[in-house]
């Protein structure tokens, strides 16, 4: 893999055919800012704004050979997972995580469940994730009912929250971004603990609207160029969330149903 930077992000994530998350967010996040954006789909959605009519996964060879080609060609600087649908799709990511090496930053966003309620990981996946996946994990970005799941614990309050993010850290190589969305309330709170167990927090108003699809992967993939670029991870962080509450403002109301984030502000 390259050792210079040059902001490229290999995607590994599932497809999203009405454009709002998945692959196609991740694509839009990374290109608008200035990255460039490479993907390994591990599996289609028939999918529009309002909900995921049916998954076709990806056989897991085809998802390793997508992955292989792009890696020994183009040359990664960071390495972003979205939707990984099993654990066979897991243990391609652990596999590539091996044989990279450390030198790749690795972020994961824990995609279990979508908006609508449908289900992007088998269940029984979520331990493959925590003892697989994470401890290659540079950076991991739940919202909270992820973080509920990879810690087996309700986080129920602002309180419980940077207890919950230090012992996601704990499971990872990395850093944790705790993502406070789903709390009620019209303050919006994450926390970010560093590698250096360093907290940060990054508060902002709710912005009030149903349009809010694909906002999960619009900030890791934002993250993750960030990362690629060479930014520290709080700047990377921070640029993220202003482009990602920016796209939210300017959502073009597509759809029936929670439409996409503006990508073209
Ligand atoms: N579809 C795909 C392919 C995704 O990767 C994701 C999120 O990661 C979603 C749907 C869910 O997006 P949301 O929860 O914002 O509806």
């Amino acid at each position: 893999m390259g050792t210079q930077t040059h902001g490229r992000v290999l995607i590994i994530a599932g497809s999203d055919s009405g454009g709002g998350a998945g692959i196609q967010a991740d694509i839009k996040a990374v290109t608008a800012l200035g990255g460039y954006a490479m993907t390994a789909i591990t599996a289609l959605t028939a999918q529009n704004t309002e909900g995921v009519h049916d998954v076709h996964p990806v056989p897991s060879p085809f998802l390793r050979w997508q992955i292989d080609v792009v890696v020994e060609d183009l040359g990664v600087d960071a390495i972003k997972t979205g939707m990984l649908h099993d654990a066979d799709t897991i243990d391609c990511v652990v596999d590539l995580m091996r044989a990279s090496g450390a030198g790749v930053p690795l972020i994961v966003d824990p995609v279990m469940v979508a908006q609508s309620g449908a289900s992007l990981l088998d269940s029984g996946a979520v331990g493959a994730m925590v003892e697989r996946l994470l401890p290659h994990a540079a950076l991991l970005t739940p919202n909270l009912p992820e973080a509920e799941a990879l810690l087996g614990r309700a986080v129920p309050d602002e309180a419980a929250m940077e207890q919950a993010a230090r012992d996601l850290q704990a499971m990872t190589g990395g850093a944790v971004l705790l993502k406070g969305g789903h709390l009620p309330g019209n303050a919006l709170r994450d926390v970010l603990i560093g590698p250096d167990g360093r907290t940060r927090r990054f508060q902002h108003a709710r912005i009030h609207t149903r349009h809010t699809h694909g906002t999960g992967c619009t900030l890791a993939s934002a993250i993750a160029t960030g990362i690629a670029q060479g930014m520290p991870l709080d700047h990377a962080v921070a640029r993220a969330r202003d482009y990602l509450l920016e796209a939210i403002r300017t959502a073009p109301g597509l759809g029936a149903g929670g439409g996409p984030v503006n990508h073209c502000h």
